[in-house]
């Protein structure tokens, strides 16, 4: 990851090291906040935003659950002004391929009660690169681990929640310790839900097959847009229940987030998937996703939101 020198605050422009907390801002000490991860691709317009309105929707909207008033340093701000300042940001810096918008609770008293509690906004530029390494093309390994999806009754599952990730964070750590690349995290039924920051699909019986929301996911707007091309490139969806044994045995599994953006998967807890190696149902669905987020394929050209 490469840092970039702007940090949007609060409303300001401030230089990396400059975004700081008091230590005990209730969200560092007790998870309140709601974060985002968004790409930005290069396409022949310039710089653009893949899908920020579906992007600060779900940011929004998980602030509305957590009782986070949208407002910073005194100003109130609409769902228009989180992206006019999400734009901002990452129009003052230079190559930008991701942006981490948080907004989270800070202030400095020690106590659960948030009601009060002053909230923040902070809005980070990177360049990430492939979030799940170099090689992640050629095929990733899972495994799945011991920790469960958290479901409904722990939290709102459709909101990306700061606390909700110490589960993804402990199943992340148990996949490298493994030498894996990432772990499926199962429901409370058993069923698979979703990777500690993806969410997963597999080709089986000439369908795709994802778990469907009821399973306990996130909502990935990675995994919106891969539905929508699948069902344009003539493949039935279906969002259903799927078990560790459906996975394990699919002809092709995949995992879509904005980090990973789509990476095919070609081991299991030590089982080959497929043929065990990237398989061409994703390598068409992709190469179709890369074309739309690059300006390439005009399309979903809404889905583009150009920076300058
Ligand atoms: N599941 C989880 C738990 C995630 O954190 C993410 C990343 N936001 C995803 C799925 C994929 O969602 P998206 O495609 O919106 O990035």
């Amino acid at each position: 990851m490469e840092k970039c020198e702007k940090i949007w605050f609060n409303g300001k422009l401030v230089d990396w090291n400059d975004a700081k907390v008091h230590v005990l801002a209730h969200a560092l000490n007790y998870g309140t906040g709601v974060f985002e991860g968004i790409r930005v691709y290069n396409t022949p317009k310039g710089p653009a935003i893949f899908r920020l309105k579906d992007h600060a929707k779900r940011l929004v909207d998980g602030c509305k659950m957590m009782g986070i008033d949208l407002v910073f340093d005194g100003k109130e701000y609409t769902y228009q002004m989180v992206m006019d300042a999400i734009k901002e940001a990452v129009r003052a810096n230079k190559n930008v391929d991701y942006v981490k918008p948080c907004i989270f609770l800070s202030g400095e008293e020690v106590g659960l009660n948030p009601v009060g509690v002053p909230a923040s906004f902070a809005i980070t530029c990177i360049n990430m690169g492939a979030y799940l390494g170099k090689n992640a093309t050629a095929g990733i390994k899972l495994v799945t681990s011991s920790w469960q999806r958290p479901d409904y009754l722990c939290g709102p599952a459709g909101a990306k929640v700061n606390g909700s990730y110490v589960a993804s964070c402990l199943a992340k750590r148990e996949a490298i310790r493994q030498g894996a690349n990432e772990a499926v995290m199962l429901n409370k039924e058993g069923h698979v839900a979703e990777c500690t920051g993806e969410n997963i699909f597999m080709y089986k019986f000439g369908k795709v097959f994802t778990p469907s929301v009821a399973e306990g996911i996130l909502q990935g707007v990675t995994r919106a847009s891969i539905i929508q091309i699948a069902k344009d490139l003539g493949y039935e969806v279906c969002e259903c229940p799927v078990t560790r044994f459906q996975l394990t045995t699919a002809d092709e599994v995949w995992l879509t987030g904005t980090a990973a953006e789509v990476a095919p998967v070609t081991e299991i807890d030590g089982r080959t998937v497929g043929d065990g190696k990237p398989g061409e149902i994703s390598a068409k669905i992709h190469q179709k996703f890369s074309d739309i987020a690059t300006g390439k394929d005009h399309k979903y050209d809404d889905w583009l939101d150009y920076v300058e």
